[in-house]
């Protein structure tokens, strides 16, 4: 069995490897050669944590396995470690044997970035040059980052309900050569292209800031409840999804499904796009929106990406199991 820890993946992992990785495995989700298992997410009774198995099978990458792990609100406090901690562990999927346990922490992040850059990349006008941001943790860094790769964008506008916190974003921006600028959410129809990475329980994007041939993508949506854009942004945008079943119980859409503003079927998944079974953006004008909720198959070819990388460089730990 193949380990790759934690401290090891910034180094191995990239965010184009990441980027291919998960659009691969969205493309075969929509062509039916890969699919989720139902999530597992429980309160232990232990710490406050949250801990549950988000796993998956990939017949068209060979790709089995889970992502274990949660949050844990105390371990910053009381430990001096982050709060959300992750393992991916992989199968080979013809013996069943374990074939590897890999960090699954920064590749969170990576993954959840290229699934929004992946989004960008299929959905967002060629000429998209204003990027608005509505958010500024920890997410939203590796978002924007990934983000910039896909246009030739002129600036970054930044909104987060936390204003102290804009300059995490800020910095991005200006590393990546990118004009940087702090908005009111009504500023944010300049955008051509906004990403939102909140923990927002209420929606705070509203349908009126949005701009006409904007491309949304709302990644901070991944639990019953939470909410970042008001659901009648969902009723006047083209919806797109990484799985039509997450967005409409876990994902934003649930909000608008739940209103009756739009149907399960007005939820497409953006796999169908990248395999053009599904046109995607059709005017210059439309609004489309994705609905990142997260999967674990992203999770499993982040982490299968990983392994390779470690393997070719000689870095991988092998052990006897
Ligand atoms: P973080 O704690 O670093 O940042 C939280 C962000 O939400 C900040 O910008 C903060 O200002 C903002 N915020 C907090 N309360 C708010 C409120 N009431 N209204 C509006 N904004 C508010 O968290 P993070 O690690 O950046 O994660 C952000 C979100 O992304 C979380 O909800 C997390 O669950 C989600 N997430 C989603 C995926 C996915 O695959 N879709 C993956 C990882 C994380």
């Amino acid at each position: 069995m193949i380990i790759v820890p934690e401290r090891e993946i910034a180094d191995l992992m990239t965010r184009e490897a990441a980027f291919d990785a998960v659009e691969k495995v969205f493309a075969a989700m929509a062509a039916g050669d890969a699919y989720n298992f139902p999530v597992v997410r429980e309160a232990i009774g232990h710490e406050d944590a949250l801990y549950g198995f988000k796993g998956g099978f990939d017949k068209a990458g060979l790709t089995l396995g889970l992502k274990a792990g949660g949050y844990w609100p105390n371990n910053l406090e009381k430990r001096d470690i982050i709060n959300h901690q992750s393992t991916v562990f992989l199968f080979d999927p013809d013996t069943g044997k374990a074939k590897a346990m890999v960090g699954g922490n920064l590749l969170t992040a990576l993954r959840t970035a290229a699934a929004s850059s992946v989004s960008i990349k299929h959905l967002a006008r060629k000429d998209a040059k204003v990027i608005g941001m509505v958010g500024a943790g920890h997410q939203a860094t590796f978002q924007l980052r990934a983000a910039l790769e896909q246009r030739d964008f002129e600036k970054v506008i930044g909104w987060n309900y936390h204003p102290e916190m804009l300059p995490n974003i800020e910095k991005v921006a200006k590393e990546a050569g990118v004009a940087f600028e702090a908005v009111e959410l009504e500023g944010m129809t300049e955008a051509d292209v906004i990403i939102s990475i909140t923990s927002s329980f209420d929606a705070t994007l509203m349908a009126d800031h949005v701009g006409a041939g904007c491309h949304v993508a709302c990644m901070g949506t991944d639990t019953k409840g939470k909410q970042e854009v008001e659901a009648a942004l969902l009723q006047k945008a083209t919806v797109f999804t990484d799985e039509v079943a997450q967005s409409i119980s876990i994902g934003e859409a649930q909000h608008a499904v739940g209103e009756g503003l739009i149907t399960e079927g007005d939820v497409h998944q953006l796999g169908a796009v990248i395999n053009g079974t599904h046109k995607g953006r059709s005017s210059d004008d439309e609004i489309t929106l994705f609905d990142g909720t997260g999967v674990g198959l992203q999770d499993l070819a982040v982490a299968a990406s990983v392994v390779d990388l470690a393997v070719e460089q000689g870095r991988a730990i092998e052990v006897d199991f």
